[in-house]
């Protein structure tokens, strides 16, 4: 038996295909994640693992494998960065938003700030929001009120520094909006105008995350409403809130300075990251093609963008200043982060920009590998094929495609896109942002502090767990189960693995992890496939191409694919996951290219 071997070694898998050369039949395919970075020796341990896969997946013996061919990977590496360009500051004791985990009572309440100790001496018809010290208990508290609500003084809410609203609140004669767990209760203002809001449970604030809510309780002018926008903000989605207004007291969103990028193209351009990612994209279409990109020393963005040319002068042992940044993706995101003089740790959502930048350089030393490759298997190594034809030849595979057609190779790090037309003539490109990108975000966007985490609620979906016999899917359908769950799943929002469910630890809803995720998904891979078609086509329309078939890691994904048919779908494009050799998926592509190049020659599938 002569047996040949495609591999394909990626930023994020190596993935093999075995044929027999004399039948020309495809015989089996092996996958594992890529030992080190791509196009360096230390990929070898990974091929040798791929290989061996493949092997036994098989039931083949390697001595029967005559050659080896690997692919002329492309030269590209990508990064992603993230850069902060508001911050939320508190001046005075404004107290803002908080989400302690256990309010007490529910409902609204308005009334100026008084210490507890001062409820005896106020006078019936007074509204008043009650401040608790902490070396109160809660009994004492409750006494107190309940005594000041008998001479009809209307203490409409209360502040607390334990964890004891609901302790306090179970006895009261009146039930009141509690807010608890407040860090610096001393430093909140007396005698000043307050709102305190629980919402029911299950639900989210009402008042006091709309501005106009704000306005009505405060009686603010519309210029003061202006003002107040940050703090609504900020308790979008909170469970409960205070809201004082001091007359100095001021929440203000400010601008961080996150430093420019500047962009080398047809003419130099420079833009400030704080600009958003849209005025980004804009300047990078202006100057296309990009021919380098360099940011603000000293700034995150500059630091990134330093930090993939330096990894790729390494690799490829060229000189610095040879490494050219060929292409960025900013998208607009945002990150949870603690709000400056804030007093009971409140979060708010921060803007910022996300940054994918990628490398091009002329060449990756894939000569070392065939040769470290050849010395460990005694098989012959080949370098053949550039990595978009042999990805088409792949792709073409799939029942039901033909020439011409254009292929989205949806990789770890970068987006690659090829087309090829009728005569066998292949244009392909390769954009910045890919899966990794996606699961930045959802990490960030979520205040998640893995990336394995994000990167498993990026590839499953979620599920509520009800009870210990059903969970609540995303779709909102119910699932029952006959033998209890795991306890420690209770009430926990999860994800539904293959080897079942595993809960996220998180304080955001099911619906708000769905929201982060699919918007997420939407910023990275549906704005790049239509940049990448673009440049594919040969009229610079999109609408010149017809069939697009996604192949790669994230062409996997359950909700990509369709994302980016949909977009398309309005161009008359015809768009799906690819199932290579009809039975690989999106999966093999580049590998399956490789051995059919071999047997057929280049520029024929066989087919
Ligand atoms: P490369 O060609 O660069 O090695 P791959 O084609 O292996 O990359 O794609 C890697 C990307 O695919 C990663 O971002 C990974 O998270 C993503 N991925 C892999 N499996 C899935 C899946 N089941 N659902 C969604 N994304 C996936
Ligand atoms: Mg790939």
């Amino acid at each position: 038996m002569k047996l040949i071997a495609g591999i394909d070694i990626g930023n994020s898998t190596t993935e093999v295909a075995i044929a027999d050369i004399e039948s020309k039949k495809f015989i089996s395919s092996g996958i594992t994640k890529t030992t080190g970075i791509k196009g360096t020796i230390d990929n070898v341990p990974g091929i040798l693992i791929a290989l061996n896969n493949a092997a036994s997946n098989g039931g083949i013996n390697m001595e029967d494998i005559k050659i080896i061919r690997i692919n002329e990977a492309t030269p590209v590496i990508g990064d992603v960065a993230m850069e902060t360009i508001t911050e939320t500051i508190i001046t005075e004791s404004t107290m803002i938003g908080h989400n302690p985990t256990t309010p007490g009572g529910v409902g609204l309440g308005i009334g100026t700030t008084v210490y507890i100790d001062e409820l005896q001496n106020l006078h019936a018809g007074d509204n008043v929001i009650c401040i608790v010290p902490p070396n109160m208990d809660f009994e004492e508290a409750a006494n107190r009120i309940n005594s000041a609500l008998d001479n009809n003084v209307n203490v409409n809410g209360a502040i607390v520094k334990k964890d004891d609203a609901v302790l306090i609140c179970n006895r009261l004669k009146k039930k009141i909006p509690i807010v608890d767990e407040v860090e610096l209760i001393d430093k909140v203002p007396l005698n000043m105008k307050a709102a305190v809001e629980v919402a029911n449970p299950g639900e989210t604030l009402k008042v006091l995350s709309n501005p106009y809510g704000i306005a009505t309780v405060f009686g603010l002018t519309p210029e003061e409403t202006k003002h107040v926008i940050p703090v609504a903000r900020a308790l979008i989605g909170n469970r409960s809130a205070v809201v004082i207004k001091t007359p100095q007291g001021e929440v203000k969103e400010r601008v961080i300075p996150a430093g420019k990028i500047i962009l080398f193209g047809k003419s130099k351009s420079e833009v400030e990251i704080g600009s958003g990612a849209e005025k980004i994209m804009e300047r990078v279409d202006d100057v296309k093609p990009l021919t380098d990109v360099s940011g603000e020393p000293g700034t995150n963005v500059g630091g990134m963008l330093e930090r993939v040319k330096q990894v790729m002068s390494k690799l490829t042992k060229q000189p610095l200043s040879d490494m050219h940044i060929q292409d960025i993706l900013a998208v607009d995101t945002f990150i949870p982060q603690q709000v400056k003089g804030g007093i009971a740790g409140e979060f708010s959502l921060e803007n910022a920009v996300g940054l994918a930048a990628m490398v091009r350089t002329n060449k990756l030393p894939m000569q070392q590998i065939a040769k470290r490759l050849e010395d460990e298997t005694g098989i012959k190594v080949d370098i053949a094929g550039v990595e978009a034809n042999m990805a088409i030849l792949g792709a073409l595979t799939t029942p039901g495609t033909s020439r011409p057609i254009a292929i989205l190779d949806m990789g770890g790090g970068s987006t690659d896109a090829a087309y090829i037309d009728k005569k066998g003539e292949v244009r392909s490109i390769h954009h910045a942002g890919a899966g990794d990108m996606v699961t930045m975000l959802i990490k960030s966007e979520l205040g998640l502090d893995s990336f394995e985490v994000a990167e498993n609620i990026k590839k499953y979906p979620l599920a509520k767990v009800e009870s210990l016999f059903n969970i609540r899917l995303e779709d909102g359908t119910v699932q029952f189960f006959e033998n209890p769950l795991e306890s420690s799943l209770f009430a926990k929002v999860a994800v539904i693995t293959e080897n079942g469910l595993e809960p996220i630890s998180t304080k955001y809803s099911m619906e708000k992890i769905k929201v982060v995720r699919r918007d997420a998904k939407r910023k990275v891979f549906v704005s790049n496939a239509m940049r990448a078609l673009k440049d594919i086509s040969s009229t610079g329309d999109i609408r010149g191409i017809e069939f697009v078939v996604l192949v790669g890691g994230s062409a996997l994904d359950f909700e990509i694919p369709d994302m980016i048919s949909d977009a398309l779908a309005k161009y008359g494009i015809v768009c799906g996951r690819g199932n290579i050799r009809a039975k690989e998926g999106p999966r093999n592509a580049v590998a399956t290219g490789l051995v059919l190049s071999y047997l057929y020659g280049s520029g024929n599938n066989g087919q």
